[in-house]
């Protein structure tokens, strides 16, 4: 049987002799690169985590044998494109797992469950590698990679999409907006559905159309046990109601079927840019017109030093400004109108504000947004943002650590705010503003600094917030807030996860730990 040692060797020696003969033309290269993965073959043998801590070694053959069995492909620690296969978006995270299996559908999705929970392996599953804890890749385990399951359907007439679960933000906008259609999901494109989804999931119509999850009307499951099985209001109710908020603990979905609305393709929406220094009474004045402001309009705060965008003078770049992002999800001169306040207050450095495609402005944020920084993220649910809370936001921003670092505040309630706390597992109905405390920078000696700056300002605030908290927002050393962050629905989650996942295969997640 091959060693790890042999077959690095000779994969090395493969790559040496390549450079050594340099292809000449395309189809030879591709010709020469097929033939080293050909025989690449046999893997070799791997040294897997297990699902309770421990170690184990699976044979080549049985790598091998799953590998034949499946239509998408397993990427292992030998192979060239290993290192792209376990970047996710946060580059704080750097695991190594043992086998990532790339599935091309529900049967890959099958045969990976089987393979883990046979071989009682620790267990990963990635959508579109965006959750800021890293959840999407484990050390030494396996994982499920969704990642190349892009398809979206849309049937216009009765306004429902399927979307698989490698699906970004973007591909769904792309296929719903050539209908006029559209499903409420985040603010930066390039993230994965099936996280966001399961998570919650709120941007610019949430207001109007409800989370992500109001919107959900069926899944197909690959639950613990490798059977495929459908959620729905009729079929498994119980895992229908986990799975809308309940995270990535109860299996595996390959398919998610929404409620589509007609919206756009233009829709009103911008920055009015500020200078800091009126902050306190722009976001007291904020506060004021937001109470008040109808379904359609959503207005996020985003606070920061100012990003050399080409709409704002030079003379601005790097100093500190406040954000006021909107988006009107309604008929354009209707949303003049509703915007016409937020729009007069003080003197902005710049109004970008107006007609809009919306699938564009559902990407304005990404270039600030890109993968590749670190990242680090505090977050906490408001229903109102009282003036303590503005001090200390104040505060923050004058000791902001980077040029990159930045407080969001998400405006949400509207028609999620209306349904019921124990309709869905979701358990932020109340809250009306999520602060995000977002800690982004490029060198590891800046770490402890930032993520100070993060922590400060979340202890700070605890007092003003509910005390629930977005899943989705919470990164990798929040494991002992996952119950606070349910609240009354975490008695509910560990009884489904007990009936569909008691052995707690899917654990790298914020977990819900099985409760029978
Ligand atoms: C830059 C940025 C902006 C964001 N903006 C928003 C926003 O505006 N609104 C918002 O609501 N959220 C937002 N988020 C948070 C986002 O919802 C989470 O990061 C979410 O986890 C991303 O999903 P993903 O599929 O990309 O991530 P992944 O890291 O791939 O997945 C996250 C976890 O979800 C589970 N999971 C993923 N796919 C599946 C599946 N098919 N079956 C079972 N479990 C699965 C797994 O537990 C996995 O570890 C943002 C995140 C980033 C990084």
């Amino acid at each position: 049987m091959a060693t790890k040692a042999k077959i690095k060797k000779a994969r090395s020696a493969k790559s040496k002799s390549k450079k050594a003969k340099p292809t000449k033309s395309k189809p030879a290269t591709v010709k020469a690169a097929k033939a080293v993965r050909a025989k690449a073959k046999p893997m070799a043998d791997i040294d897997f985590r297990t699902s309770e801590g421990g170690k184990k070694t699976i044979a080549a053959a049985a790598i091998e044998a799953l590998s034949a069995g499946l239509r998408g492909k397993v990427v292992d620690q030998f192979a060239p494109n290993y290192d792209e296969a376990r970047t996710i978006w946060n580059a704080m995270i750097d695991r190594r797992p043992g086998l990532i299996v790339r599935c091309a559908g529900a049967a890959d999705v099958i045969d990976s469950v089987r393979f883990a929970r046979d071989n009682g392996l620790l267990v990963a599953v990635r959508g579109g590698g965006h959750n800021i804890g890293g959840s999407a890749v484990c050390d030494g385990g396996v994982v499920i990679d969704l990642s190349q399951m892009k398809s979206v359907r849309v049937d216009p007439a009765t306004k429902r999409a399927w979307v698989e679960p490698g699906a970004t933000l973007a591909d769904v906008d792309k296929e719903t907006q050539a209908f006029g259609l559209a499903v409420p999901t985040g603010i930066n494109s390039t993230t994965g559905i099936a996280g966001l989804t399961l998570g919650g999931g709120f941007g610019w119509i949430t207001r109007k159309f409800g989370l992500t999850i109001d919107n959900l009307l069926s899944a197909d499951v690959v639950t613990a046990d490798g059977k495929l099985v459908r959620a729905n209001a009729k079929e498994n109710p119980d895992l229908f109601w986990a799975l809308r908020g309940g995270g990535g603990n109860f299996g595996v979905i390959t398919a998610f079927e929404f409620q589509l609305h007609q919206l756009g393709p233009q829709v009103l929406a911008g920055l009015v840019v500020h200078p800091f220094e009126h902050a306190a009474s722009l976001l007291k004045d904020y506060r004021r017109i937001i109470a008040s402001a109808p379904d359609e309009l959503t207005c996020w705060v985003v606070m920061r030093k100012a990003p050399p965008l080409p709409f704002l003078p030079a003379e601005w770049h790097g100093k500190e400004i406040l954000v006021l992002a909107m988006c009107y999800s309604g008929d354009i001169k209707a949303g003049e109108k509703a915007t016409a306040e937020l729009r007069a207050l003080g003197k902005p450095i710049a109004d970008v504000v107006g007609p809009a495609p919306f699938a564009a402005w559902q990407q304005a944020f990404d270039p600030l947004l890109t993968p590749g920084a670190r990242n680090y993220w505090k977050s906490h649910d408001f229903t109102q943002l009282s003036d303590g809370a503005i001090t200390l936001l104040l505060d923050a921003v004058h000791h902001l650590p980077g040029p990159e670092c930045e407080i969001f505040i998400g405006h949400v309630g509207g028609a999620a705010g209306r349904v019921a706390l124990d309709a869905t597992a979701f358990p932020q109905r109340n809250a009306h503003f999520v602060m995000n405390v977002h800690a982004r920078w490029r060198e590891t000696s800046m770490d402890k600094t930032c993520i100070s700056w993060a922590r400060k300002l979340f202890d700070a605030a605890a007092p003003h917030a509910t005390g629930t908290a977005y899943v989705n927002f919470m990164p990798g050393d929040e494991a002992d807030r996952v119950e606070a962050a349910y609240g009354a629905n975490y008695s509910r989650l560990t009884q489904v996860k007990y009936r569909y996942d008691p052995s707690n295969l899917f654990r790298i997640n914020q977990n819900v730990r099985p409760a029978g």
